[in-house]
């Protein structure tokens, strides 16, 4: 099943639209058969999984980071991921510039946006970002690639169009604002339930877990 499923997202993903194969709380084998069916691009979000499973599996997977990072779990995650997509404080953007300057290496990340109505989702307001990208070159061991946001957990569809709308706004002013960041270009919205609604919202990246996957056994 997880062969077909990555066909079916192949063939619908428009070009230019990554697919971010969320294997957390999956097995390796998953991750193999997915890999074997030329997948290289993978999402974890608990550190010592991610470590773990970077360890074990192919050294060309690409390991995207996706959730809450704790500052004492940098060195799980950071020698192995190729891009941080869940940078949601100022303290944890700067221990990732210190570790970065420590380790001589230059950190991919994109900046969550809280969009969604739950009031427990992380995430920077737009103010936050704005005031963090006028400081951006301090962050020298941080290479700043663009948002990602989750939508309100909603089966309405206007709603998550509208969550999809704002940032996608946000980030398109973002892009005008600061030209100098030449590599802010990523957009990282979409996920199973939603996925087909951010696409027009000009996402250049999907995180999709349950659709290939299946459930996760938690
Ligand atoms: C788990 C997770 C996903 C994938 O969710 P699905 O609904 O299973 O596709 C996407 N993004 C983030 C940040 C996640 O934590």
């Amino acid at each position: 099943m997880i062969t077909e499923n990555l066909q079916y997202f192949w063939k619908e993903l428009p070009p230019g639209v990554k697919l971010v194969a969320v294997s957390k709380f999956h097995p390796l084998e998953a991750i193999q058969e997915a890999y074997n069916a030329g997948q290289r691009v993978f999402g974890e979000n608990r550190p010592q999984e991610l470590c773990q499973k970077a360890q074990t599996l192919p050294a060309d997977i690409q390991w995207h980071f996706l959730g809450h990072l704790q500052t004492n779990k940098l060195k799980m995650v950071l020698p192995y991921a190729a891009l941080v997509e869940s940078v949601d404080t100022l303290h944890l953007l700067s221990e990732i510039d210190r570790w970065g300057r420590a380790n001589d290496k230059v950190i991919p990340v994109l900046l969550e946006l809280h969009i969604g109505a739950e009031k427990t989702k992380q995430g920077f307001t737009e103010e936050e970002v704005l005031e963090l990208l006028f400081r951006a070159e301090e962050f020298r061991f941080v290479r700043f690639c663009g948002l990602m946001g989750m939508a309100s957990h909603t089966d309405d569809a206007a709603t998550v169009d509208a969550d999809f709308a704002r940032i996608a706004d946000f980030f398109a002013y973002l892009r005008d604002l600061f030209p100098e960041l030449s590599d802010f270009s990523e957009l990282s919205i979409g996920m199973s339930g939603d996925w087909r609604l951010a696409i027009p919202h000009g996402a250049t990246i999907v995180r999709i877990g349950t659709a290939i996957f299946g459930e996760r056994s938690l």
